[in-house]
């Protein structure tokens, strides 16, 4: 057991017909009346979780929130955090400034009125906090967030920010946690989440995390509770987005158990903590 440093473990809860690689193709007006699978999903995490006694944030939506209450209720009271991801899953730099403040005002708002407790962290998105749209975290810290965990300092198929820090740092006066990156032939590469932790053999994620507590700094993961679902819908989509979606599901959870015997991990927040970041965590209702 590889018990320092405590890395931060993070769930993106959305739906597996909301992701962006659907976008476009999914309508958001039908999502209500499509089959969800998130419940079933979140409730196997969490099972999983309970059984290790391993805390995680959970990045959700607020249209999840406005949905399914109970289920972000359930987070909460099991002692997770509870953080944001937007509200309907729209890419930064599809929105203007004022509609990006629009959507995560809006989510902060259902999230908060939910948990009756201020939310701290924000996640875009597809790491969709690029080089465009660094006005993003202006607002995120404008509208009462303290920590931003959307940054992935390597290339992605819709964000990814080249030449960011690649670990814990204050940036625009939030504190920032960039995605994990393992530095490989002097360029950065993530591999500690999504399609990346699916695809890579575990040795693999497991090298990587290793290598960044080298250099001295905790891993952060990232998975979705679609990723532990197999036999979710097949839904239409282009060849290398179906491929990213779709690699070695079935694989995520017995993965996914092995990381948890291997490393420590706690929520993104108490990991920030750790590393000297206070956070304001207004409450919209003040
Ligand atoms: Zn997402």
């Amino acid at each position: 057991m590889d018990s320092s440093p405590l890395n931060a473990l993070t769930i993106d809860v959305e739906d597996y017909f909301m992701v962006s690689a659907f976008e476009g193709r999914v309508s958001r007006d039908g999502w209500s009346r499509r089959e969800s699978r998130l419940e079933a999903n979140t409730e196997r995490i969490l099972s999983i979780l309970a059984e290790r006694g391993t805390r995680a944030t959970f990045f959700v939506l607020g249209w999840v929130a406005e949905h399914f209450p109970g289920l972000v209720r359930s987070l909460a009271r099991q002692g997770h955090e509870v953080a944001c991801h937007g509200h309907e899953h729209r890419l930064i730099y599809h929105q203007t400034p004022q509609e990006f403040r629009r959507d995560v005002r809006r989510a902060k708002d259902l999230l908060e009125d939910v948990l009756g407790q201020p939310v701290a962290g924000y996640r875009a998105p597809s790491f969709s906090v690029v080089k465009e749209t660094m006005w993003a975290l202006d607002v995120l810290r404008e509208e009462g967030y303290g920590y931003d965990a959307s940054v992935l300092p390597a290339p992605h198929a819709r964000g990814g920010l080249h030449g960011a820090q690649r670990f814990p740092h204050q940036l625009q006066g939030l504190w920032e946690f960039p995605m994990s990156t393992a530095m490989i032939a002097g360029r950065p590469f993530a591999f500690s989440g999504g399609g990346y932790f699916r695809l890579f053999p575990y040795a693999l994620v497991r090298q990587g995390i290793r290598a960044c507590h080298r250099e001295g700094w905790p891993a952060i993961v990232y998975l979705h509770p679609w990723e532990f679902d197999p036999d979710q819908p097949r839904l239409p989509c282009g060849t290398l987005d179906g491929f990213r979606h779709y690699v070695n599901l079935s694989k995520t959870e017995e993965k996914f158990r092995r990381l948890l015997g291997d490393f420590s991990f706690g929520t993104a927040r108490e990991v920030l903590q750790k590393y000297g970041g206070t956070f304001r965590c207004e409450s919209t209702k003040s």
